[in-house]
């Protein structure tokens, strides 16, 4: 996916999920995308989102995979032994601390020279992850396996993180209906409850540290971990608790659904009542009932749970054969 960069400071921006509006991270300016470009993000939105509908079929996947990479960048690296290390991206996100490629089989993230602790930051915190001793959902496969660490000559990091070739960035699918936040909360719900069994709250849970895979809906929390704490740790003056997970799930998911904030939420024709409530709802005391909070909201938005594919409309789902 292209890159815009600021016209006042020249850092690289971040796209909204309706494509309309960009934000630059490094000196906050905002700005509304002028036609070609908003058609280019919502082409681009529109065509990640067509593999939410995609069968099985396993070639066509790779096929569809392959199509995407062919227009992948690249960067290299210089490392400090003198080694190159050649990073093909279908997407980079860049903020002031550092820029996180979105490569095939892996989640690069490079810190200067001046944040290079955050590396070691990033791996403490992930070591701090703990699972049910019967963890029979695997949910350790949601979150980062480091896979290696490099020196690079400038004085900065690389640090790499496996992933499936299946998962690609949330930023990419820019906004999804209803139904697809719908799975989307349940999945990031899941990923809370880890939160919590481990006692971590992590500050940058969003749109820029999650990865999807569209075929199988699934969520993965790859990045951010540098900014991971305790329960109840004080940061800037504020005690951060594992509720803090759960406000940052809302604000995720009414984002993805096209709204400013979790606060402006509404019942629209593709959202209904109960699951603009909940994303306007104070989370429960913790991740466990906030899930099962979720699970009664499902239920009374869109009845029984069924596991849906894009472009499905409620006969489809509801109708024959169900
Ligand atoms: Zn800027």
């Amino acid at each position: 996916m292209k890159n815009l960069n600021c016209r006042n400071c020249g850092g690289p921006m971040v796209i909204d999920p309706s494509g309309t509006t960009a934000h630059c991270p490094y000196c906050k300016t905002d700005y509304v995308l002028d036609h070609r470009d908003t058609d280019y993000y919502r082409e681009f939105h529109a065509r990640m989102r067509s593999f939410f509908s995609l069968s099985a079929d396993g070639q066509e996947r790779r096929r569809r995979a392959d199509e995407l990479w062919a227009q992948a960048d690249r960067e290299v690296f210089d490392c400090a032994d003198g080694k190159q290390i050649n990073v093909t991206h279908l997407h980079r996100f860049s903020l002031p601390l550092m820029t996180a490629y979105a490569a095939r089989q892996s989640v690069i993230f490079r810190f200067e020279e001046a944040q290079a602790a955050l590396s070691d930051k990033y791996r403490r915190a992930v070591s701090l992850l703990d699972y049910p001793s019967a963890d029979t959902r695997n949910l350790s496969r949601f979150f980062p396996v480091i896979s290696g660490g490099f020196a690079l000559k400038d004085g900065g990091v690389l640090l790499a993180v496996k992933k499936s070739e299946d998962e690609y960035p949330l930023r990419l699918f820019g906004k999804l209906s209803g139904r697809h936040t719908a799975w989307l909360v349940g999945r990031m719900e899941n990923l809370c409850c880890v939160m919590e069994y481990s006692s971590i709250v992590h500050p940058e849970f969003g749109i820029d540290s999650l990865y999807i895979d569209p075929y199988e809906h699934q969520a993965s929390l790859y990045g951010g971990w540098w900014s991971a704490v305790r329960n109840h740790t004080t940061v800037n003056g504020r005690i951060l608790t594992t509720r803090d997970n759960l406000y940052a799930l809302r604000e995720t998911a009414a984002k993805v659904l096209g709204f400013s904030s979790a606060a402006a939420a509404k019942e629209t024709d593709d959202i209904p009542k109960p699951f603009a409530d909940f994303l306007k709802s104070e989370p429960e005391s913790n991740a466990y009932d906030d899930f099962a909070k979720w699970d009664d909201t499902l239920i009374r938005s869109y009845g029984e749970r069924k596991f849906i594919t894009m472009d499905t409309d409620d006969a489809q789902i509801y109708g024959k054969g169900t």
